[in-house]
């Protein structure tokens, strides 16, 4: 009920903008026609509320590259000067409360002199990345330092991972932990916690196996599948983890097809249901590439870019079969293997050729009466419900990274969300890529051998947008004037009437487009929330962690975990709890290559969670046993806390069960789940509050 309901409030959400791109085709023409730019690009490419500008204007050879001249028009308005500022707010302020996850509202440099100024960007490591950003930020009019600079930046763009500078300070396009988190095997590990508490509601992702370990487990279930109904003809996906661009992949019909060889015992795999019956246009498999800006981690804040890419196979499609299974120009839509295809188009156009843009396919659908909107629907659905499937992990990786109280950079990360549309319509997740490309050019082979760079407008026209919107959400210039101005209004209304410099510049993005990237988190966040059980779990295992930078939890802070959430009865004794402890870890510890390290991971915890609901509510589906015992933990946790502040006020010193507690949980107040929501989302985030709040 609660899912129909939640579709139905996605949908007429996005009705607008789902037909105003349907019917954008016929306002594009109009517009280039208008602007006689017919010849620059063909009608009909793109579907984007969007005033005319950079399309309409004549494009200069190699306008992708770096190097190229600035594509404003000279007509569009510049940024009005600004007058000095007031005195300069405090930035690179030790993170406090609310682990550092929040967005900050400021974090440049000291030294900075407090003018009115460009925001400034290190584009040192921006790698791939670089030509899209660089036009962004001329469009943006902000300052890029592409040999990196003395004095830290606002923002940190980079290619690769969060590592790639050592910074203390601004903000960061990478979260740390977010390769790992998104890997084939991590994900689908993410997925089955998921889909054992949500069955109906994760089942947008295909069933996996991880290899080795699951292999007997993957022989035992598809006998069993196929005893009950032999017309079951089913086929499978093996892909090697941390692949990427089809890499390693191949189709196979029966399980001992996989090639259990020394190379799956170093590099594990996945192996997965095959997807039979997907949408075919023009005869050709394709999906979607959708991206999708993580704003903030706590509180939760997802964006999803209005429109994405769509890969196409260069084969026509026929369902698999013992002749086609290695077939990669027919099952596989990846760009990097089908480029190399006699068959790959490329077109300037963004709804003909291999790679067109996802609204060129909606436009399709809607035109033969496909409900577009619910498309769009499930695919927001799909999106949210995969990052809280993945924020539970990311947390452990932060806090490890930029722990509380210390300075660091705030993270922001756009993700490649890889989704293939069934037959039915039905968006199904393939996979999540940490660091989608940003390229804006393909290679052309001019002769045998012999290749050249060109731009690719498709490419550009999504890319561009999604990077420049990504800066103009991240903003921290604009987000400290807005701060400034909510501060200023309060207490000293008259004064900040009169002053002009805290005031946000409306103008200042008159030239822009309207955004591209659209909130869906926490916009829809009373619909989702309900999901977010692994997160609750997560920020208990976090706070008992201790206070050394670790990812993985001792036996004593389990046992604290344990006597602080009053967990152990007549019935599980403490020396019970030690061998749940000792069964568990070894399981997750024993030929996991990524578990080197001795102690709990949080799987490994949420393992033991769940058996321990269900001990305590044996009658309930699990969901609701886990659901309870969280409650109950945090229900605990913030009587203990009660209890601390008390003794601390009346300077008694440490508080009770303090002997238990490893520091950081006498610390426990800065937990995440404490963090108070913006106002507006506190009814929508009650799920992540305890269950008395703390006065
Ligand atoms: P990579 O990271 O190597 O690109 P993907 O998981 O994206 O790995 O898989 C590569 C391609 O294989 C996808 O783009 C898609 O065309 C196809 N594919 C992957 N998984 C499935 C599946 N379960 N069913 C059907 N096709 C799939």
């Amino acid at each position: 009920m609660r899912r129909g309901s939640c579709e139905r409030e996605l949908a007429a959400r996005w009705e607008v903008e789902a037909v105003a791109a349907a019917r954008a085709t016929v306002k594009r023409q109009q517009v280039i026609v208008d602007a006689g730019a017919g010849a620059a690009r063909e009608p009909g490419r793109k579907a984007r509320l969007e005033p005319p500008k950079a399309p309409a204007q004549p494009r200069a050879a190699g306008e992708g590259d770096a190097r190229a001249p600035p594509r404003l028009s000279p007509a569009l308005p510049l940024v009005r000067p600004k007058p000095a500022r007031g005195p300069c707010p405090q930035h690179a302020k030790p993170r406090g409360k609310g682990r550092g996850c929040r967005q900050s509202s400021g974090g440049s440099p000291e030294e900075e002199p407090c003018l009115q100024r460009p925001v400034t960007v290190d584009s040192s490591k921006a790698k791939t990345s670089l030509d899209a950003l660089k036009i962004s930020l001329r469009q943006l009019k902000w300052k890029e330092f592409p040999f990196g600079r003395r004095l830290p930046c606002d923002i940190y763009w980079h290619g690769v991972s969060f590592h790639d500078n050592d910074i203390f300070s601004g903000q960061v396009n990478k979260f740390p932990g977010m390769t790992e988190t998104v890997r084939k095997v991590t994900l689908s590990r993410a997925m089955r916690i998921m889909q054992s508490l949500f069955p109906e509601e994760y089942n947008f992702y295909p069933r996996s196996w991880i290899l080795p370990e699951e292999f007997q487990l993957f022989v035992a279930q598809v006998r069993m599948v196929k005893a009950n109904d032999p017309s079951w003809k089913p086929t499978f996906i093996v892909k090697p983890d941390g692949g990427s661009q089809g890499d390693g992949i191949y189709l196979i019909k029966d399980p001992n097809d996989i090639r259990l060889s020394r190379t799956l015992q170093s590099r594990p795999a996945v192996v997965q249901e095959y997807i039979c019956k997907p949408l075919l246009i023009d005869k050709l498999k394709f999906d979607i590439r959708l991206y999708v800006l993580l704003k903030s981690l706590d509180p939760l804040e997802i964006y999803i870019a209005k429109d994405g890419l769509s890969r196409f196979c260069t084969e026509p499609y026929q369902e698999p079969n013992s002749q086609n299974l290695h077939h990669v120009f027919m099952h596989l839509t990846n760009y990097s293997l089908n480029i190399h295809s006699g068959k790959f188009i490329h077109s300037d156009s963004a709804n003909t050729g291999s790679k067109r843009t996802f609204s060129s396919i909606l436009s399709r659908l809607s035109s033969k009466g496909v409900d577009i909107k619910k498309v769009w629907s499930d695919i927001i659905s799909l999106v949210i419900k995969t990052v809280i499937a993945l924020t539970p992990e990311l947390k452990v990786y932060y806090q490890l990274d930029i722990p509380t109280g210390r300075p660091g950079p705030t993270c922001f990360q756009i993700l490649g969300f890889d989704i293939l549309l069934m037959k039915n319509l039905k968006p199904m997740l393939l996979e999540v890529n940490a660091n989608p490309s940003m390229r804006i050019e393909h290679e052309r082979e001019l002769s045998p051998g012999v290749f050249e760079n060109i731009p690719s407008l498709v490419d550009e026209e999504v890319k561009v947008a999604v990077i420049r919107d990504t800066l103009r959400l991240m903003d921290p210039l604009k987000n400290r004037k807005e701060t400034q101005s909510h501060e200023l209004e309060k207490p000293e209304k008259e004064e900040a009437d009169t002053d002009v410099t805290g005031a946000p510049d409306d103008n200042a993005e008159a030239h822009l487009p309207s955004i591209f990237l659209k909130q869906v988190f926490p916009k829809y966040a009373k619909q989702f929330n309900y999901l977010r059980l692994v997160d609750r779990m997560a920020n208990l295992f976090i706070r008992f962690l201790g206070i050394k930078g670790t990812m993985k939890l001792g036996p004593t802070g389990f046992r604290t975990f344990i006597r602080n959430c009053r967990l152990s009865s007549s019935s599980l004794s403490m020396a019970a709890v030690d061998i749940l402890y000792i069964d568990i870890t070894r399981k997750w510890n024993t030929g996991n290559p990524e578990h080197r390290e001795s102690g709990m991971c949080l799987q490994a915890f949420v393992e033991a969670f769940f058996f321990l609901a269900q001990r305590k509510f044996k009658m309930l589906p699990l969901h609701e046993q886990v659901a309870s015992l969280i409650d109950l933990c945090e229900y605990q946790l913030s009587l203990l806390d009660e209890k601390r502040l008390v003794c601390t006020q009346n300077n008694t010193g440490a508080g009770p069960d303090a002997q238990d507690s490893p520091s950081q949980e006498t610390n426990s107040t800065e937990q995440p789940s404490v963090a108070s929501p913006p106002p507006q989302e506190i009814d929508a985030d009650n799920l992540t509050q305890p269950k008395q709040a703390l006065s």
